[in-house]
């Protein structure tokens, strides 16, 4: 009942009389109301003995303040709730426990609908004389005499809710959240998945549900005892939530099995992230000193194609996880079965990748790289291929994106730039002519100075001359850390290594950055070399390309020459290199050395 209205300073105001005539036994007044009783029929009197009683044995606070809203009596109960004595407060106004944490218009709003109605009633923050602030259930009522209808008293009733709002919390609490591991319980999980899934139907996107379970969890249970279980299972699903991202949702269904909400998922890295599931509980874990060795089969459902809601996604990610244990356990299976094929094709592709460059299935095909002008050879680009058991001879679309986004790549560079160096050498030294060596580079080889290491080795080993070994990267890679590969290309250009920008006109850096990076070469993209002859706008682009890179000192290579037509294009656009179908697809060593012995004999002017 703070009354914040400008006249309201009632703190003078001594209660002479109580209205109602009850208060409670200690006081001045009480002493005062109870001469009065004399007077009082014995009915009345019993009446309001009752009332008296009511006022003191009451949990709820009691307040009335007089008309001018000063306070005029309270009863025991309110000293309880505030903290404040009744002599402290007598002659006060309300406002003493305003909390400030309601606006005036708050408290505006109350008094219209007081003065309106005669009452008003709302949960309120206030404050207690030792400084906290608490939740109150207050009613006010306005007390008017019956006869003129002038305002009398105001009587407040008030309950402190702190301890019921405590309650809540803890029972919230309880209802949503798993007692043992303190994660989100299924019917929190329920909530976010549902969320979530909205979520992703209007962004258009998918999300993951994976249900983990425990493999032979009684067993080790068993072993350790009751305690012993519930302390690995809090472990584990530590574990579990330091491998998921925070937007990600782990929480417990109960016994051993957990389930993890993944709310935006791109399909191809699915399998990764379900393998960093199974990798969290690799390390045993350690309960009362004693070693704990677990695994899970984990199940993975797709939304919105593997279940419309909550509990279609969880029935489907439950027995894809069932179909894990039927698989002999510790591992993912997908509810789509062409996701289970898929992932298991995957999982084959990098086995034998992994193992590759150790057991000799690299193999290096060799592209000629041709002077427009001269038609003179002056070098090849080095392509990896991969020699696969059982499925011949891969071209790098079928394995470099894996091997990128695994990591399998820097392996693999490594044994491409010392291959490539290798026949360098062995060409220069049979008298093939100084060619250079085109070699690709991807963007994880960028990292923490390995490509500075990987071709310092590959040039001493080999023996290759540096100013022959040309490094092909593509723009992305560029964009990826430009600081670090800034320095990167500077520490190499210094080695006397040549640079050039692969597939230009693909990505989206601009030629004069390319020239503070000391690149020497742009190797001008494929689909821009067949536009020339396709669209009028397409020779134009080249030909700006072309002049732009000559004006700053940078030299051009056409990529993906297959006809005359193109290759006489390119020439007349002023571009300084060529390579395509039209002079030599990629070759092995010796087909290419016998290529260049015929190119020698044959001119490519003339072919
Ligand atoms: P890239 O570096 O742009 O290589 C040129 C690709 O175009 C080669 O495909 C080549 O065979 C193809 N090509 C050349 N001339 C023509 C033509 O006239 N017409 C057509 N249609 N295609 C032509 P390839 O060998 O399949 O290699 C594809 C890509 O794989 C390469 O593109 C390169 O980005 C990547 N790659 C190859 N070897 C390696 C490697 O050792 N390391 C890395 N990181 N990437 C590699
Ligand atoms: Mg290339
Ligand atoms: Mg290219």
């Amino acid at each position: 009942m703070a009354d914040k209205r400008p006249n309201a300073d009632c703190d003078d105001a001594a209660p002479d009389t109580l209205p109602l005539g009850l208060t409670s036994e200690p006081s001045e007044t009480a002493a005062r109301s109870r001469n009065s009783l004399n007077t009082l029929s014995p009915a009345l009197e019993r009446q309001l003995m009752v009332l008296s009683t009511v006022w003191d044995a009451t949990r709820d606070a009691l307040m009335v303040t007089d008309e001018r809203n000063a306070i005029v009596a309270v009863n025991p109960a309110f000293e309880t709730v505030t903290g404040y004595a009744e002599h402290e407060v007598l002659g006060k106004n309300p406002s003493i426990l305003a909390s400030g944490s309601h606006t005036a218009a708050y408290y505006e709003a109350m008094w219209a609908q007081l003065n309106a109605s005669g009452q008003w009633e709302g949960e309120i923050l206030n404050r207690r004389k030792n400084g906290v602030v608490y939740p109150e259930q207050l009613r006010i009522q306005l007390l008017r005499d019956p006869g003129t209808g002038e305002l009398l008293n105001h009587v407040a009733t008030f309950a402190d809710l702190s301890l019921q709002k405590a309650a809540q919390r803890k029972m919230q609490r309880m209802a949503s959240y798993d007692q043992l591991t303190g994660l989100p319980n299924q019917v929190l999980l329920r909530d976010r998945a549902e969320q979530s899934m909205a979520q992703a139907r209007s962004g258009g996107y998918q999300l993951a549900m994976l249900v983990l379970d425990l493999d032979h969890f009684k067993a080790v249970n068993d072993s350790l005892g009751h305690a012993g279980g519930d302390e690995l299972l809090r472990q584990i699903s530590r574990a579990l939530v330091n491998v998921a991202a925070p937007t990600e949702t782990v929480s417990r269904r109960g016994g051993d099995e957990f389930v993890f909400l993944l709310p935006r998922v791109e399909i191809h890295a699915l399998r990764l992230i379900a393998q960093r599931v199974l990798v969290a509980l690799a390390d045993p874990f350690v309960v009362s000193g004693r070693e704990a060795v677990v695994s899970a089969s984990v199940g993975v459902a797709v939304y919105p194609t593997d279940g419309a809601d909550f509990d279609a996604m969880l029935n489907s990610a439950e027995s894809a996880m069932y179909k894990a244990k039927e698989s002999g356990r510790r591992c993912v299976r997908f509810f789509t079965e062409q996701m289970n094929q898929g992932a298991r094709d995957r999982m084959a592709l990098l086995g034998g990748l992994t193992r590759a460059a150790d057991r000799g299935e690299l193999r290096l095909h060799y592209q000629p790289l041709v002077n427009l002008n001269s038609s003179e050879v002056i070098g090849a680009e080095a392509l990896v291929r991969w020699e696969r058991p059982g499925y011949g001879l891969l071209a790098p679309a079928h394995f470099i994106p894996e091997a990128e986004t695994t990591g399998l790549i820097v392996g693999i560079g490594a044994w491409v730039l010392n291959e490539a160096c290798v026949q360098q050498r062995r060409w220069a030294d049979a008298g093939l002519g100084h060619l250079n060596m085109a070699v690709n580079v991807s963007a994880l080889q960028f990292r923490q100075g390995i490509l500075e290491r990987q071709v310092a080795e590959a040039l001493s080993e080999s023996g290759a001359d540096p100013k022959h070994l040309e490094l092909e990267l593509t723009e992305s890679t560029l964009m990826v850390q430009p600081e670090e590969v800034m320095d990167t290309l500077q520490s190499l250009k210094q080695r006397g290594v040549q640079l050039a920008i692969d597939d230009f006109g693909t990505g989206y850096s601009s030629l004069a950055y390319l020239r503070r990076l000391a690149v020497d070469k742009i190797k001008i993209d494929q689909s821009f070399v067949r536009d020339i002859t396709v669209y009028a706008d397409g020779a134009a682009i080249v030909r700006a390309v072309i002049q732009m890179a000559r004006s700053l000192g940078l030299r051009t290579l056409g990529e993906g020459v297959e006809t005359q037509v193109n290759r006489r294009a390119l020439q007349v656009l002023g571009c300084d290199y060529a390579q395509g179908y039209f002079f030599g697809k990629p070759m092995p060593a010796d087909e290419f050395e016998q290529w260049v012995s015929r190119s020698h004999q044959t001119p490519l002017a003339r072919r």
